[in-house]
């Protein structure tokens, strides 16, 4: 099931009472190879807040006509998107190039319309982005970058086909951010710690990363049950930055355009357009299931010590070079983009409390 990170509705997971939590943090650092973050509004550099373009039914690549034109459609990504980028833009692409000659236009700067543009060069094709905002402007560079296919879609209004789709993406993806692993792109593989209250059930069916669950000897975590797996990071400024280098570096061309409704678009001179409009979607092209799922995050001044992923009822923890990323939020129906006070100082004070409970290992 791939609307909730487990552990975010693990709510109720109790903390373990009476465990043997250590006071200071230095002692700590002696005890358990893994350094608790230190968690302070001091520390805190920026607070973030954006939304998801989520469909329950799952993401959309679809082609249609729009008059003399042919529109491939690549948006709805959820939670995901980061994710799934490459592997839903090989689908899309996939469906649109066939058969086809001349420059192609891509909408939308974010994640999807860069990887997009970026597989349509690498085909050989001329290409042109046009998008309302560029990065650092757009939701995907709010992201925290975890590979993870997190609120994708929901179990019961998603078809078999889509599934289908979503594991060819998800498939393509994984090898995909593997071969772009490094500081170029902002990219590295951190061990990652979930906090459930299944842990008889696997993290994802099909797919690696493979999970396992530990022992209580085996982690520091005030929680009863807890999997480990390995998964990649993006940084997600620094690799949007350079996919834009990338479509450059390539001749591609990139334009600042808000298109109001499809008919906007019959000025265009490519015949062949991609739509990577994200969350865009729903007023451009009437998509009412599309809607957006708010997430904030407090990013505290970065701590290189930190070297592991954490997520569970506390929020989750991604450790970044930029920065220690604090969230998070998944609040439905709300499209005010701007990080809350109350629910901030509400993220700081339950990872605060998390990491000042950490156990000895050792
Ligand atoms: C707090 C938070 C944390 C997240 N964490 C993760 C994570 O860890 N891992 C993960 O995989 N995903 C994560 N996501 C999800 C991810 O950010 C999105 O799924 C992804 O960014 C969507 O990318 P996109 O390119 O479709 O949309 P966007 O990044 O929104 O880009 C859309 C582009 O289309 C343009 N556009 C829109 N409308 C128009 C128009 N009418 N005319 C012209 N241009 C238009 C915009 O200007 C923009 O350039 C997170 C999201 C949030 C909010």
């Amino acid at each position: 099931m791939l609307l909730d990170r487990r552990t975010f509705t693990a709510g109720s997971a109790a903390l373990l009472s009476g465990c043997a939590t250590v006071g200071t943090r230095t002692h700590l650092r002696t005890c358990t190879p893994l350094h608790p973050v230190d968690v302070d509004p001091g520390l805190v550099i920026r607070t973030v807040a954006g939304l998801r373009p989520y469909r329950r039914s799952g993401f959309v690549v679809r082609a249609e006509a729009l008059g003399d034109k042919r529109l491939v459609h690549n948006y709805g990504h959820g939670g995901g998107g980061i994710t799934l980028s490459w592997g839903s833009s090989k689908l899309a692409t996939e469906l649109g190039l066939q058969g086809h000659s001349g420059p192609i236009a891509v909408l939308g700067a974010g994640v999807m319309g860069l990887s997009t543009a970026r597989l349509v060069q690498e085909a050989g094709f001329p290409v042109t982005i046009y998008a309302a905002a560029l990065p650092p402007d757009t939701t995907s560079n709010i992201a925290g970058g975890q590979f993870h296919p997190f609120a994708v879609f929901r179990e019961r209004f998603a078809t078999p086909e889509f599934k289908a789709q979503f594991t060819r993406a998800l498939d393509y993806s994984w090898r995909r951010f593997q071969i772009m692993v490094g500081d170029d792109y902002g990219i590295r593989w951190l061990p990652t710690y979930v906090e459930t209250d299944t842990p008889e059930a696997k993290l994802l069916d099909t797919f690696p990363p493979f999970d396992r669950l530990l022992s209580t000897a085996e982690h520091p975590f005030p929680v009863a049950s807890v999997l480990r797996y390995d998964t990649m990071y993006v940084e997600t400024g620094r690799y949007l930055r350079q996919m834009i280098r990338d479509v450059q570096i390539a001749g591609g061309k990139i334009e600042v355009r808000r298109f109001a409704a499809p008919a906007d678009l019959a000025a265009l001179p490519e015949a062949l357009i991609f739509n990577c409009t994200g969350l865009g979607s729903r007023e451009l092209f009437g998509d009412q299931e599309l809607q957006p799922v708010r997430g904030q995050l407090a990013i505290l001044e970065p701590q290189p010590e930190v070297r592991y992923a954490y997520t569970g009822s506390s929020g989750y923890m991604f450790p970044r070079a930029d920065g220690i990323l604090l969230g998070g939020t998944f609040e439905f129906d709300t499209w005010d983009a701007t990080p809350q006070p109350a629910d901030i100082a509400r993220i700081l004070a339950d990872h605060k409390r998390f990491f000042s409970s950490f156990r000895c290992t050792a």
